[in-house]
């Protein structure tokens, strides 16, 4: 199979490359997951992240998979992969967010046309940022028995529970969640899919820490919130079907192995500069034997990439071909993440950013973050489970 570029995409990628070459400084960010390099969400990066999303928006590549006529790029599945490649390649941040990744095109397919109107242009001008409440202390995996109530109330819907792990709730405007507006009907029956505004009142919110010691995810409270019934995506009680399609959205976009490759580059060329004390290289004959696997994975994972592109390109939707690329990625980012520290024997154990060690601690805090990829956006048990199920046909259970 020839996976290089034909003339027309060889074409694109130079254009995407000249762009990068003249506004990509603006959001210039890590390595990729598992390399421990700065994640997209320090304070530092969001500065950054303005400037690089003003260039985006201008060129109208902010939302690179939107349809034309919803103010998207409209580009095609395979110029998508590349603007994504490149953009990975260079160690750029994509700033589109859950609004641009999962809502718009949810929205696209299940909103209202006062829904699009008003809600897609801010997104694509960056003026709403949007965290999703999907999770609670008892739904995860089993997200269907989830609890927040949404009780009717005339036009509005009277809101009471709690999320927790909502990424970025402490920096959203909005939040898009799923809430149980039918206690009686069986579960996947009675939920609703609403919009609300963080700063409503009775809406609160804590960060959670990490165990690498980053405030990524909160829990969010509600008490007696009031959300308008004509910001609910779908029909009553349908929600639940609503917020699947925003999943398949959620899943294609995981598991994208681009920053994988750059993430093991990124190590191999520290390892031949770093001082001879430093790492395991000279001592250890089995650290490099681990690394050429992880280099052959990294390979292997591009291809599920490929694979889920060349679905998406066919016009249909990756379904249990998206949980491997998910699976096998989320994973090799872990045994990266492991590699790495490996490399740096004792220094690896070295965490203070001030110190140039171990990339200047980033090998362990890489480490400490990786271990959440297999849980986000699904686990790999769950993973597992779609592939068995409805990719190899076996019994549930
Ligand atoms: C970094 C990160 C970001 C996140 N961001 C968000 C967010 O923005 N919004 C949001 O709503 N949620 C978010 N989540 C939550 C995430 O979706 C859940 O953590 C995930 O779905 C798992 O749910 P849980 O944590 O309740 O674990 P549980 O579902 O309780 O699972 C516990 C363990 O049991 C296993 N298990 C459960 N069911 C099965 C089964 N049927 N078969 C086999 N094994 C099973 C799981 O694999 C896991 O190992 C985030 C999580 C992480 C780690």
């Amino acid at each position: 199979m020839d996976l290089t570029d034909n003339t027309a995409e060889a074409g694109f990628r130079e254009v995407v490359k000249g762009f990068i070459a003249e506004h990509g400084d603006k959001g210039r960010m890590g390595g990729g997951r598992g390399s421990g390099e700065e994640s997209g969400w320090s304070s530092d990066a969001r500065e950054r992240m303005k400037g690089w999303r003003e260039a985006l928006v201008d060129r109208g590549w902010i939302a690179p998979a939107w349809p034309k006529e919803f103010g998207g790029a409209g580009l095609s599945v395979k110029e998508q992969f590349i603007f994504n490649e490149e953009l990975a390649e260079a160690g750029l941040m994509n700033v589109g967010g859950f609004g641009v990744m999962m809502l718009g095109p949810t929205l696209m397919v299940h909103g209202t046309d006062e829904q699009k109107a008003e809600i897609l242009p801010k997104i694509l001008a960056g003026e709403v940022v949007w965290c999703q409440g999907w999770s609670e202390p008892g739904a995860g995996s089993d997200l269907a028995s989830l609890q927040t109530r949404a009780a009717r109330d005339g036009d509005e819907y009277v809101l009471n529970g709690q999320k927790i792990w909502t990424t970025g709730a402490q920096h959203a405007t909005r939040m898009y969640m799923l809430a149980r507006t039918d206690p009686d009907a069986p579960k996947h029956r009675g939920i609703s899919m609403l919009m609300l505004n963080m700063d409503d009142p009775g809406v609160s919110v804590r960060p959670l820490t990490t165990m690498a010691n980053q405030q990524t995810f909160n829990e969010v409270f509600f008490e007696d919130v009031r959300v308008p019934v004509k910001n609910r995506i779908g029909e009553e009680n349908r929600g639940w079907y609503a917020g699947m399609t925003l999943t398949d959205f959620e899943r294609s976009g995981i598991g994208n192995s681009v920053g994988t490759q750059r993430a093991l580059r990124g190590t191999l060329a520290y390892a031949k500069k770093a001082p001879a004390q430093e790492t395991v290289l000279a001592t250890s004959g089995t650290w490099k034997l681990d690394f050429v696997d992880r280099w052959i994975e990294a390979d292997i994972a591009r291809l599920f990439s490929h694979l889920n592109n060349s679905i998406q390109d066919k016009g249909m939707v990756p379904n249990h071909e998206a949980s491997m690329s998910k699976l096998f990625t989320t994973e090799l980012n872990q045994k990266i993440a492991k590699t790495t520290l490996k490399l740096f024997g004792l220094y690896g154990l070295l965490w203070d950013r001030k110190r140039d060690e171990a990339m200047k601690g980033r090998a362990a805090t890489g480490y400490l973050s990786s271990v959440s990829s297999t849980l986000a956006g699904g686990t790999s048990e769950i993973q597992r489970n779609i592939i068995a199920t409805r990719g190899l046909s076996l019994p549930r259970g």
